[in-house]
């Protein structure tokens, strides 16, 4: 089922004149042009493709037995280079379809991968996991050197800028907290993605200045957790609509009411990939298009 909505964002321009986040000093580069954000159905996980005019870009990845329908949907959505894969934090639901994906590169001319972001965690934190070493020997099938984000990096997209921003803390207790955050500024739209990070990371960025302005559009915080989507994180994000990434009847109970209640004091609509599907936004000159893909 495919299923079309189209919302307008001349928001800005109603009433009382609002300064577009576009127009930030960080944000000059980005220019006119399509760009759209998937949210991929992985069940309980996150994974989220970003297509622009020039470049693709692949947050995440979902559990280990989502590997083969991130494939699928590359496929589906005609997705041959990736030029860069951020993996926010390496808990399986996010990096456990990875390796699956790093073969399919490796063993195939139909998909080629040029970078890999990941956070820079304390050697204390890094994981032994078998999905951790997989996930590592898929990197290194691919000829890549990872780059480990230890300070805040701004990536041209062409028709849009994703800044990432690294975690700020050495000594969190939960390894969601080590997630790397993002802005994605199209040219009248601003998306903020969150990994799984909780109200401690959120304080923090917030603190350090880095979670500084509005977004149009919020990625809530770890499926939905009461424990992410502070106050602090949307008075600042302000976001018009939010959306969940969850598994259908997943054992955690995401989202939590609590944080849904929170969200629905600031956004028009919640979209949630466990009612949905795949969600996808496209941000064009006419403005914000959701569609979904079940
Ligand atoms: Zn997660």
């Amino acid at each position: 089922m495919f299923i079309i909505i189209i919302a307008g964002i001349n928001h800005f321009f109603d009433g009382e004149f609002e300064f577009p986040s576009f127009l930030g000093e960080n944000n000059q580069k980005t220019v006119d042009g399509e760009v759209s954000v998937y949210f991929l159905d992985v069940d309980q996980g996150d994974s989220i493709l970003i297509v622009t005019e020039e470049k693709t870009v692949l947050i995440d990845a979902g559990e280990r037995d989502q590997g083969e329908n991130v494939i699928a949907d590359l496929q589906k959505y005609d997705v041959s280079t990736i030029d860069y894969i951020i993996a926010t934090h390496p808990h399986s639901d996010h990096i456990g379809g990875f390796p699956d994906v790093f073969s399919y590169a490796a063993e195939s001319d139909n998909l080629n991968i040029k970078n890999v972001i990941m956070p820079d965690l304390p050697d204390s934190k890094v994981p032994t996991t078998r999905t951790y070493e997989k996930f590592l020997d898929g990197i290194e099938a691919n000829n890549i050197s990872p780059q480990f984000l230890d300070s805040t990096m701004e990536i041209d997209l062409g028709s849009a800028v994703i800044t990432l921003l690294p975690p700020q803390g050495t000594d969190y207790s939960s390894l969601n907290d080590y997630s790397i955050c993002a802005y994605l500024d199209c040219k009248d739209t601003t998306f903020f993605f969150t990994g799984d990070a909780e109200k401690e990371e959120e304080e923090d960025l917030i603190e350090a200045g880095l979670i500084n302005r509005k977004a149009d559009i919020l990625k809530a915080g770890h499926h939905g957790s009461r424990t992410s989507s502070s106050e602090s994180l949307l008075e600042i994000i302000s976001p018009k609509y939010a959306v969940i990434s969850c598994g259908t009847d997943n054992s955690y109970g995401h989202p939590h009411k609590e944080a849904v209640s929170r969200l629905e004091n600031y956004c028009d609509k919640i979209y949630r990939t466990d009612l949905e599907g795949t969600i996808i936004c496209t941000v064009n000159q006419d403005g914000v298009e959701w569609s979904f893909d079940k």
